[in-house]
């Protein structure tokens, strides 16, 4: 059973301290983690490639991670915050990069859903080289096991239900929405009027081109995993290459444009956050069998937060196992609530007792 962690880097070199995070983690079973390099708004080093994020203003916050973690004999991950990037400089000066919807409007101007989400497009040559060099830079700066790619798709065009309440002009059901549409920047719409011979702005929703249209774009993502994840393994075979994807192979294709089961990677870590689907804990097991079933290698993603009690948590890790899973990654490290580590902890423990009996 792999046991792993997603560690936030900001929350472990600020409120708990490298050295203390890292033997908590240790004490709670974790064997693995998926430590934060780049996020949404910079690298958390200086990097020559993705412009730092400027409250760290150009420190290193990752070497030293690694290397207590290392002494503890920790897997280490380099987690990866891909499409989404909204550090400003970077925006200003890189703007005919990122998404645009089907209205027209590019999601600098006006993002959907929330400030920061502004995605840069996949068919882009400019940001495929780009995602390339931000991770072999990490994979040759950083001493790693593995590359973890995060944010890897277009914007929600749907969003997951139980959010949906969230924000205005979200409607409940499953409708598609012009403002929540993307990529229409000109050269997705040329290179696909080029393959098909059409505008894809011109197609209404109910014509049945638009699930070809539909494809394209979930075709363009897996694409540019591929072509990073070669170029990984082109500089050291023994890397492994993850993702963090949606929930279920279906969820992620419609909501996301993730077709994860055809990306090729080592492993995959689904965010099976069951209340965000407005799902009971045991959907944690339908979900890992849905992706089980398509041929992946998963850790299911599990946010430790939602769980109620001891009980709850256990189960839940329990069924992602019976259900195929190769092992858990909890979400997230420092978790939000303190009682969490004994339970992450205490189930581990349980389970692996199972397994020897
Ligand atoms: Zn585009």
């Amino acid at each position: 059973m792999r046991k792993g962690a997603w560690v936030s880097t900001l929350g472990l070199h600020r409120q708990i301290g490298i050295e203390k995070g890292i033997k908590e983690l240790k004490d709670m079973g974790i064997e693995e983690v998926y430590i934060i390099v780049v996020n949404s708004g910079g690298a958390l080093y200086p990097s020559k490639v993705r412009p730092s994020l400027p409250q760290v203003g150009g420190k290193d916050l990752i070497t030293p991670l690694v290397k207590e973690a290392r002494k503890a004999d920790l897997r280490v991950h380099a987690w990866i915050v891909s499409l989404n990037f909204h550090q400003e400089d970077f925006m200003k000066r890189n703007k005919y990069l990122y998404v645009v919807n089907k209205l027209g409007i590019s999601c600098i101007e006006k993002p959907p859903y929330v400030d920061h989400y502004k995605w840069l497009c996949p068919s882009r040559p400019q940001v495929r080289e780009n995602l390339v060099d931000t991770f072999l830079e990490i994979a040759e700066r950083f001493d790693v096991d593995g590359l973890h790619f995060d944010y890897i798709r277009l914007p929600d065009i749907i969003l997951p239900k139980g959010i949906r309440g969230r924000y205005p002009g979200v409607p409940k059901e499953e409708v598609l929405k012009p403002e929540f549409d993307y990529c229409y920047c000109n050269v997705c719409r040329s290179l696909f009027k080029e393959e098909k011979g059409l505008d894809p702005i011109a197609i209404p929703y109910d014509d049945p081109n638009y699930q070809i249209w539909f494809k394209w774009r979930a075709d363009r993502i897996t694409d540019i995993v591929r072509y990073v994840c070669k170029k990984v393994k082109l500089y050291d075979s023994s890397l492994e290459v993850s993702a963090a994807v949606f929930a279920t192979p279906s969820l992620a294709y419609r909501y996301v444009f993730q077709d994860w089961p055809n990306w090729g990677l080592d492993l995959y870590n689904p965010m099976i956050y069951h209340k965000y689907y407005e799902k009971p804990v045991e959907w944690i097991g339908e979900a890992v069998k849905e992706g089980v079933r398509s041929g992946a290698r998963i850790s299911a993603g599990i946010l430790i937060g939602f769980m109620e009690s001891f009980e709850e948590l256990y189960r839940g890790f329990k069924l992602a196992l019976e259900n195929g899973a190769v092992g858990i990654t909890v979400f997230v490290y420092p978790p939000p609530r303190s009682e969490l580590k004994d339970w992450v902890k205490k189930a581990f423990k349980e389970l692996a007792k199972d397994t020897a009996s």
